[in-house]
């Protein structure tokens, strides 16, 4: 696809061409040609989406633009190149370094590039949400003149003349109907108006910034983060929300500060331990560059979008767009056009916040960068961390990853130098880390509902002192499975090869992999006897067991089941900080970024959630988890403790937790890595089939596994094929294979190539998922 790239130039008229290369939403991997008439020829650009012809039906596709040249690629023949049928976008929606990103995406994660573009730019900005074809009115010169000369005034009737004054006074365009109403007549007099030429109708499409006359009641919040008056450029918001560093983070300071006041591209790692300040770092570093008249993209996962966050930003900078999962398309489309017009300093976002369109890109900062929520399990199948990085290649900027507990490929990364590599090893103020102790499961007796003997007393001595308690228990649920204690079979989804979940509150057993409910059986489905046994605890339960054991503390549950409505999840982090809440319960939504200076206490109920999972990251998910939710604690004055309930005290990922010791768990994990070859040291391509057929999806995926096998380089290695984790997911069963490297390129590359000359079976699906991050 090179060939078409980087052509940002204006076409010429020649007679023949110009010829414009399209990509388009589906797996094409090629670039296609087409010529363009004179009409698409004026006003095609790169970056601008189009409509063409495709395939045999000729049927209309939207695609876009990666490229304008006056002569076709070599041997094709322009006599027998289709046209394009129209251009859609008034300006382009990406310029060329987007383009450039893109492509990149596309050949490092297979897809096609346009698959690429099409997740780069938002939905809401493809169909422009927010803006409106209407006939709009125009006073024309002329008018207005003869309106100043007093010539005109006389001639109009009563009705004309507060039309035309409402006209002339309108900050953007109106429609008749808008006039009708802001000057409270017919249309008679406007039209009247139109048939003595004295205004003029025109057809256009506006929205967003434009003021829309009397247009009200559309719904659409202003959105409170652009609402301000933009600074003097280059202004920075008030400096008293600023703190003074601590000498660490001092330190890390004048570590970046050439590469940000710099113009080329300089990647780091900051590793701080949790409290150490990272995030002040951050503002500091944008602070910088913002300066400097540039802008800042800050990725945080999804569960950081907290106000807290925001307000930390929002104290610091005038301008700051907050781009998180919940954002209508009117509003994205909004936020992505100020970006793009440099009315923004800062971008905060999660995932696809890494495509915004800052124009002038002065730093892009990644915090919590090991967490898996930065992978797309869509295609593209790409993580932002690492287009986060590539782009800040492109663009030539510095990039910040920031984590307490950083993703093994990145430590490595660092290790050979190719991150610069940042410690913050202390909390601020020298606040001590928090004493962690291991609760073995083996040895409690009186252990029920989730609360160990010594968990519970903790528990009380806690709040008994005025502090407050975070419990993490990463399964959601009353009871987490149902057995039949005759035939031993699992209650299972219907649709899936996954056990269900009990809620007692709604009376139903759940899939979590498919959502789908059933009621409670009131016997075994498999063997039709009575007396199901119910077991497991999830957080339903662990609420009801703790309520019990503190009736007089006000206990909350934080779980997805909990938080459904919009702005729950503020209410109950607002009521948490204010002291009104002492207890607070939940799944990993609570163990992540939250800054509670007065909890005192954090249980783990059960660390080893993640431990068993046929995953080749299980310990290090396993120690991230217990090293972030500790870090939820001793944020204040007060020292924070943490207690870990385990039936697996010696697992390395617990016991090196407990101590706070990454290097240490790094320094055992990093070994097994290697001897069973899986990342950071082999590369993975993980190729998944699904289809309705078991036997159809077995056969098909080891017809590719002999293929991929047979074209393999040496240095590549098959594993499989074999059935996935989970064999079924909504009735479609599943198989996997992994292709393994040292180096991502050869598997790349036989990816692209082998599985469409082994095309899949009607109603098979492939997947192809570079560098995944779940089994
Ligand atoms: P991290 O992101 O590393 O977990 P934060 O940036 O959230 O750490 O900082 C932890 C706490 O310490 C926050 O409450 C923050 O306001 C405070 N803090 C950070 N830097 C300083 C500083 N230089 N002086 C005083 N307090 C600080
Ligand atoms: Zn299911």
């Amino acid at each position: 696809p090179g060939a078409w790239f980087g052509a940002d130039r204006v076409p010429p008229r020649a007679a023949a061409g110009p010829y414009a290369g399209i990509v388009v939403n589906r797996p094409i991997d090629q670039v296609l040609t087409y010529r363009c008439g004179p009409r698409v020829a004026a006003a095609i650009r790169p970056g601008q989406r189009v409509r063409v012809p495709l395939g045999k039906g000729n049927r209309l596709a939207v695609g876009y633009c990666v490229g304008v040249e006056d002569a076709p690629p070599e041997g094709l023949d322009p006599g027998r190149l289709k046209e394009v049928a129209e251009v859609l976008d008034p300006a382009p929606l990406i310029d060329s370094r987007m383009l450039e990103l893109t492509r990149w995406m596309a050949e490092y994660y297979v897809c096609s590039w346009g698959q690429a573009l099409d997740s780069a730019v938002p939905a809401g900005v493809r169909n422009q949400a927010g803006t409106r074809v209407g006939t709009f009115l125009l006073v024309p010169e002329e008018t207005r003149q003869a309106l100043k000369d007093q010539t005109l005034k006389p001639r109009l009737s009563p009705k004309q003349a507060a039309a035309m004054e409402t006209l002339c006074r309108a900050t953007g365009p109106l429609t008749i109907s808008d006039v009708c109403r802001r000057a409270k007549c017919t249309a008679a007099p406007i039209l009247a108006l139109r048939r003595q030429g004295l205004i003029h109708s025109v057809k256009r499409r506006v929205g967003l910034g434009e003021a829309f006359g009397a247009d009200e009641g559309d719904g659409e919040s202003d959105l409170p983060d652009l609402a301000r008056p933009p600074g003097p450029p280059g202004g920075v918001g008030p400096a008293k929300a600023r703190l003074t560093l601590t000498p660490e983070q001092d330190a890390v300071m004048a570590a970046l500060r050439p590469a940000l006041a710099g113009d080329g591209f300089a990647p780091f790692l900051i590793h701080g331990v949790t409290g150490s300040g990272k995030t002040e770092v951050y503002l500091s570093a944008i602070e910088q560059v913002v300066a400097r008249g540039r802008e800042a993209i800050v990725l945080v996962p999804e569960i950081s979008l907290t106000p807290q966050t925001i307000r930390r930003f929002r104290r610091r900078f005038d301008r700051v767009a907050v781009l998180h999962s919940h954002l209508s398309d009117v509003e994205r489309h909004r936020h992505w056009q100020s970006i793009a017009e440099g009315e923004v300093q800062v971008v905060v976002g999660a995932r696809s916040a890494i495509f915004a369109p800052a124009r002038r890109l002065g730093l892009i900062v990644i915090d919590e960068e090991h967490e898996s929520t930065f992978k797309q399990e869509t295609v593209p199948r790409y993580h932002a961390r690492d287009v986060a990085v590539k782009r800040a290649q492109l663009e030539r900027v510095p990039v910040l990853l920031g984590s307490a507990t950083p993703a093994l490929e990145t430590w490595r990364n660092a290790d050979r130098g190719r991150y610069v590599k940042l410690a913050m090893a202390s909390r601020v103020e020298g606040r001590p880390m928090p004493a962690v102790d291991v609760i073995d499961l083996r040895r409690e007796k009186k252990f029920t509902g989730g609360l160990s003997e010594s968990l519970r007393e903790a528990v009380h001595r806690a709040v008994d002192d005025g502090g407050q308690v975070i419990l993490l228990l990463n399964r959601r649920g009353y009871h987490t499975f149902v057995i039949c204690p005759h035939c031993g079979d699992v209650v299972k989804c219907h649709a899936c090869d996954v056990a269900m979940t009990h809620h007692k509150g709604r009376r139903l057993l759940l899939c979590h992999t498919c959502d789908a409910e059933r009621p409670c059986p009131p016997a075994c489905p498999s063997c039709g006897k009575p007396g199901l046994h119910y077991g497991g605890i999830g957080t339903e339960r662990l609420e009801k067991e703790v309520i019990g054991a503190f009736p007089d503390r006000v206990v909350r549950r934080m779980d997805s089941d909990t938080m459904r409505r919009p702005g729950s999840h503020e209410e109950v982090l607002a009521a948490f900080k204010a002291g009104d809440v002492q207890i607070l319960l939940g799944t990993q939504m609570i163990a992540k970024g939250l800054d509670f200076p007065n909890v005192t206490l954090v249980g783990v109920v059960n660390a080893d959630t993640a431990l068993h999972l046929p995953d080749f990251r299980a310990a290090e998910r396993t120690f991230q988890l217990v090293a972030q939710v500790a870090g939820r604690t001793g944020r204040g004055d007060k020292p924070g403790r943490v207690l870990v309930q385990t039936y697996c005290p010696d697992a390395p990922a617990i016991v090196h937790a407990v101590r706070h010791d990454y290097e240490g768990f790094v320094a055992v994990e990093l070994p097994e890595r290697e001897g069973h070859g899986t990342p950071p040291f082999h590369r993975i391509v993980r190729v998944i089939a699904r289809g309705p057929e078991e036997s159809v999806v077995a056969k098909y995926m080891e017809r590719l596994g002999v293929e991929l096998r047979g074209a393999a380089e040496p240095s590549v290695r098959i594993l499989g094929p074999a059935p996935a984790p989970i064999l079924k997911i909504r009735n479609l069963y599943r198989f996997h294979l992994q292709a393994r490297c040292p180096t991502a390129r050869p598997l790349q590359v036989l990816l692209r190539d082998v599985p469409g000359r082994v095309p899949a079976p009607g109603g098979v699906e492939l997947a192809i998922d570079v560098d995944p991050t779940s089994m």
